[in-house]
């Protein structure tokens, strides 16, 4: 039997929170960077929910837009800093762009380090993204918890899948249009049409791009 660890405290702080806490600890402590002791010293949350809801450390600086002192990168990371760039230029990423700190958070020499020319860095993430994005529900470890949600996927939407969503959807919010790379105070989610919760899937069919106003009116009314 597998049970799942429910947060109480924590449950209903949304990503924008975390990484807003995040920012504001960099900027009231006038920091370069952020590490994770820095963070439990002057954090809301704890460290280990941020690793939980971005993968690693990293991955929530990055996503926070707070510069990391790192001289090697993941793929992941290195990928997810494309998207994060791609989304608010609404548009594929020029080597320039990478070196833009309002845009990117990792520089054009660390992928040039690793991929050797940019246009082969964009091959790459392009080829990463096109590989099959859903998340399936492995179902030899996971018999228990099909039984109790009766869900084929994951809930969680991996970075394949959000950048094929956003990319179907223009990097727009289908309710209101709006988009980051005409205002860049605009955060875009992808989110479930039909809620995990209510047994939607999480299969690009099933996912839209919304803007945080509008995601957040939302929620599980279908
Ligand atoms: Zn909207």
């Amino acid at each position: 039997m597998k049970f799942e660890f429910i947060e109480y405290n924590n449950r209903k702080v949304s990503d924008d929170e975390l990484l807003n806490d995040m920012k504001r600890v960099v900027t009231e402590y006038k920091l370069d960077s952020l590490t994770q002791s820095k963070y439990t010293l002057y954090g809301k949350y704890d460290c280990s929910t941020i690793i939980r809801r971005f993968g690693t450390w990293n991955n929530g600086l990055i996503k926070a837009g707070i510069s990391v002192t790192q001289q090697f990168w993941t793929e992941e990371e290195l990928f997810l800093n494309i998207e994060n760039v791609w989304i608010k230029k609404g548009s594929q990423p020029r080597r320039r762009d990478m070196d833009d700190k309002n845009l990117s958070t990792i520089s054009s020499g660390a992928y040039l380090r690793k991929y050797g020319k940019w246009t082969d860095a964009l091959i790459a993430f392009v080829n990463y993204i096109n590989e099959d994005g859903t998340d399936k529900i492995n179902e030899a470890n996971n018999i228990n918890t099909i039984e109790i949600n009766n869900h084929k996927t994951k809930r969680d939407i991996n970075l394949r899948l959000r950048f094929k969503v956003l990319q179907r959807d223009k990097f727009k919010c289908c309710a209101c249009g709006a988009s980051p790379a005409k205002d860049s105070s605009v955060e875009l989610q992808v989110d479930h049409i039909i809620p995990y919760s209510k047994g939607g899937e999480t299969i690009e069919e099933n996912l839209q791009t919304l803007c945080s106003k509008c995601n957040s009116g939302k929620s599980n009314v279908l």
